[in-house]
């Protein structure tokens, strides 16, 4: 959707009500091949300058709702590095030109962030190709459903912490080395931190991990001048949903359940990453801003 077509006046029409048909993909996925395509903002976001001369490390921004978030911290006016998985070369790629094509810098850097070692690497390239580091997104995630919580593997439970807990700890250790007054840390959070589906309890509770993490976490950092919040949305048409997220016949109902009555898009996610990360928000502290359509939670 391009900016003039936008609507100002009713959120649940903003966007189309998808219904999308059964779909399945190979993990990690491709917004390529999501149908129908989600919006990232690459026709409707508008920086404003927000984000001038800041230099981001945004994990899992090749797609989704890191997508939308590395095109709008581009035209806020910050460089930034994307981590992705190697299949998503082609997804992040097209948000690499993205980037470029608004005058700052895209630093493409694969790897799985599952590996103590990978995450060191990743902070020390992002760190050497941008001159510095002061926005810290961890947002990649893993979710994978189980009908019946006694299938959960210890190899599935490993590859859900992993990801989702464990690496935001590691690469926010490293980040932080480099990192000072100014700086901000944003974690993706979820919906389901506090209103778990039983088929991804794994899942829910590496989410309701995050929480904790970001509110301990932002007591200690916020007397270095560092600010640690989260984002939590609800369901958003991403390639997490068709690579085993949700079975594939619920896809149609997919977000009915908000108060809008729709799934989000990850271009409505962007800016409150970019309101957290932009020194507007310099006295929000260890807050989780709900992005999710209307599903009130605590
Ligand atoms: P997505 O599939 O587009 O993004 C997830 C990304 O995580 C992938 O692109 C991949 O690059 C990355 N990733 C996964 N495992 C990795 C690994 N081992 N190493 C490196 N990168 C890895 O889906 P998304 O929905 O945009 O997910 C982004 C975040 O949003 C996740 O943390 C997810 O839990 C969270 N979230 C999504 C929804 C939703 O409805 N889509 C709702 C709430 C929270
Ligand atoms: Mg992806």
């Amino acid at each position: 959707m391009s900016f003039d077509q936008l609507t100002f006046d009713d959120p649940s029409k903003r966007y189309a009500h998808i219904r999308p048909q059964a779909q399945e993909q190979p993990f990690p996925g491709l917004d390529r091949d999501l149908d129908p395509q989600a919006d990232h903002g690459e026709e409707s976001y508008r920086g404003t300058g927000r984000l001038e001369g800041r230099k981001a490390l945004i994990t899992g921004g090749d797609s989704g709702i890191g997508a939308a978030v590395a095109i709008a911290f581009a035209r806020e006016g910050a460089d930034v590095v994307i981590n992705y998985l190697e299949p998503e070369r082609e997804d992040a790629e097209r948000i690499g030109g993205l980037i470029e094509s608004e005058g700052r810098r895209a630093i493409l850097i694969a790897g799985d962030i599952r590996h103590r070692d990978f995450c060191r690497t990743l902070v020390a390239k992002a760190v050497d190709a941008l001159g510095g580091l002061d926005i810290l997104v961890n947002n990649a995630g893993h979710q994978e459903y189980h009908k019946d919580f006694t299938d959960i593997t210890e190899e599935d439970l490993d590859r859900t912490f992993k990801t989702n807990l464990y690496a935001m700890v590691w690469l926010t250790q490293d980040a932080l080395q480099l990192m000072g007054p100014g700086s901000t840390i944003i974690n993706t959070t979820s919906v389901q931190a506090y209103k778990p589906s039983p088929i991804i309890v794994d899942y829910a509770t590496s989410k309701a991990g995050i929480n904790g993490f970001t509110k301990g976490l932002a007591m200690q950092l916020a007397e270095k001048g560092i600010r640690v919040n989260a984002v939590a949305p609800g369901p958003v048409w991403t390639p997490l949903q068709v690579t085993e997220g949700q079975p594939p016949e619920k896809l149609d109902g997919f977000g009915d359940n908000t108060a809008l009555g729709r799934a989000g898009q990850p271009v409505e996610m962007a800016p409150a990453y970019v309101f957290l990360a932009s020194p507007e928000s310099s006295y929000v502290v260890g807050e989780t801003i709900n992005v999710n359509g209307g599903l009130p939670v605590p």
